[in-house]
């Protein structure tokens, strides 16, 4: 079921397998019916992942970049809206001429073509494929029965299917169920699949007599029945599935014993787990004002970032959630070291946040706004700087006087929500001796988007006589892409997503500065 932690088990198996030198990634199957995350709720489903090649991704996509440091394409969350399409077109197209179109073999041949291409045209020795969804659903079935085939085709000895399931303990005595992994199993053996390891999740790590009779009911070899008990941070499970011998049996079922050198070396990666969990006792109080607070995964790339720059300042960076829709005492934020504003789209809120960067500007305590943070800090600035009044987003008032955000041009004829954003990575240039660039310590950056509005450069020479400059441009100047308050503490704005290029062990530039300022206010 969701929230049972397939991703990290994915990512965790993905980095063993990386660290063993083997060349891997990971692909994401969202059985639903969007084609991609990107119109859909952040507080409901989670943060959407931006890629470099500009996809809208299901944010798991973001926890195998973080943990396998690399950067992963569009191409590898797939769902069941693009594999219909794909079907759908070759159908109009005539590919199938004469034939009866169907879920099998069609669909599960789409399914299998765009696996089998990710690990061809990247090279991979071994490609994690993470199926969403719950064994039994109407909508994974299709995806289940593709891996199914896979196997088939391509033999045991290629592909092996690991089943992520539950273990509750109910009582207080703490006696681990087994009945939901049996039957769980048993859903996912009438559909043609036994798995080779059961990832058991559990509260306390799993005891012997419980693996016992996971291991009778579910035809595993106990061996490979893993215990993936609750820790303290997720950079510990890659080193809990590495104890119980991971590795070896997923070597030993690939006929690679003697012919890969597993034994790597786990130094970096152990160093950066070890910074991830250490407590300081320092702690940098930021607070995180925003619209989607009610859901830690809504900005979970800009919580991990703030993370892996915490950890590689040794400083412990605890973050407030505050709702810019009741931001009712505005003096509460002087208590924080640092104010961050991160994305967001739509009115609501959006009045509480305007408040909040003009409260940072004027209370002068470290600003990072991000996106929707960057817009509405300009809104901030062009009010109650430059005294436009009323001055707005073109997104919160179409009719404002004073548009200071307003529709990128390309945007005007746009009717589609879905993918219809600037989406992906683009190239910024950055000034010289400005505060972007003694944080990038470059002229040229290349950061990811996802925005439909941008600064209005009509107000351009207007805030520039005011105080803030734009340190950052892209599309030869046409596009604002950073600004800052040279008077100011800290304060930056940025119209790109810094977060999602946030890894352990090297934190996003701008979060390290803002961070390195809010500590030392
Ligand atoms: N809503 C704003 C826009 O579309 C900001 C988007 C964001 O914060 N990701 O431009």
């Amino acid at each position: 079921m969701s929230g049972l932690g397939k991703g990290v088990m994915t990512s965790s198996i993905a980095k063993l397998l990386q660290l063993s030198n083997q060349k891997v990634s990971c692909v994401k199957i969202d059985p639903y019916l969007n084609y991609d995350a990107g119109t859909m709720n952040p507080v409901i489903h989670g943060e959407v992942f931006v890629t470099e090649d500009g996809g809208e991704c299901d944010m798991d996509i973001g926890n195998y970049e973080r943990f396998l440091n690399q950067n992963i394409s569009r191409t590898h969350n797939i769902t069941t809206a693009q594999v219909y399409s794909s079907v759908i077109e070759a159908e109009r197209k005539g590919d199938y001429l004469g034939a009866c179109v169907q879920i099998i073999p069609h669909i599960t041949n789409e399914i299998k073509e765009r696996i089998r291409k990710i690990a061809k045209d990247e090279q991979l020795d071994i490609l994690i494929v993470e199926c969403g969804g719950t064994v039994g659903d109407i909508e994974s079935l299709p995806f289940l029965e593709a891996l199914r085939q896979i196997r088939v085709e391509d033999g045991p000895q290629n592909v092996i299917f690991v089943h992520v399931t539950l273990a509750p303990s109910l009582d207080v005595v703490g006696e681990q169920k087994t009945k939901p992994t049996q039957h769980s199993v048993q859903e996912l053996r009438r559909i043609g699949i036994q798995p080779d390891f059961l990832a058991v999740r559990c509260t306390t790590p799993l005891q012997e007599k419980t693996k016992e009779k996971i291991a009778l009911f579910t035809n595993v070899i106990i061996d490979d029945v893993l215990s993936c008990h609750d820790v303290k941070s997720i950079f510990q499970i890659p080193e809990i599935l590495y104890d119980q011998g991971i590795v070896d049996s997923i070597f030993t079922k690939f006929g690679k014993v003697g012919l890969v050198n597993a034994s790597a070396n786990w130094d970096n990666w152990n160093a950066i787990v070890k910074t991830m969990l250490n407590h300081e006792d320092q702690k940098v109080k930021i607070a995180m004002v925003g619209k989607y607070v009610t859901l830690a995964d809504s900005y979970v790339s800009v919580n991990h970032a703030l993370k892996h720059t915490g950890a590689k300042l040794g400083k412990s960076v605890s973050i407030d959630w505050i709702d810019s829709e009741n931001l009712d005492d505005i003096e509460k934020l002087s208590e924080y070291d640092g104010i961050l504003v991160p994305g967001g789209f739509g009115t609501r809120g959006s009045e509480g946040i305007i408040k909040t960067a003009n409260y940072a500007r004027e209370k002068n305590i470290p600003y990072f706004g991000i996106c929707f943070g960057f817009q509405l800090a300009a809104v901030a600035f062009g009010r109650h700087v430059c005294n436009l009044e009323n001055a707005n987003s073109a997104e919160i008032d179409s009719k404002t006087k004073f548009p200071i955000i307003d529709l990128l041009p390309e945007q005007k004829d746009v009717n589609d929500m879905g993918g219809s954003l600037r989406l992906g990575a683009n190239e910024i240039k950055i000034k010289i001796d400005s505060l972007a660039f003694k944080i990038y310590n470059s002229d040229l950056i290349s950061k990811r988007h996802r925005h439909r509005y941008e600064f209005n450069k009509d107000f351009l020479d207007n805030f520039e006589k005011n105080g803030m400059i734009f340190s950052g441009q892209s599309d030869g100047g046409k596009r604002m892409e950073i600004l800052e308050i040279p008077s100011h503490k800290f304060f930056l704005g940025v119209q790109y997503h810094p977060e999602f290029s946030s890894r352990p062990g090297f934190p996003e530039e701008a979060f390290e500065a803002f961070v390195s300022a809010s500590a030392q206010n």
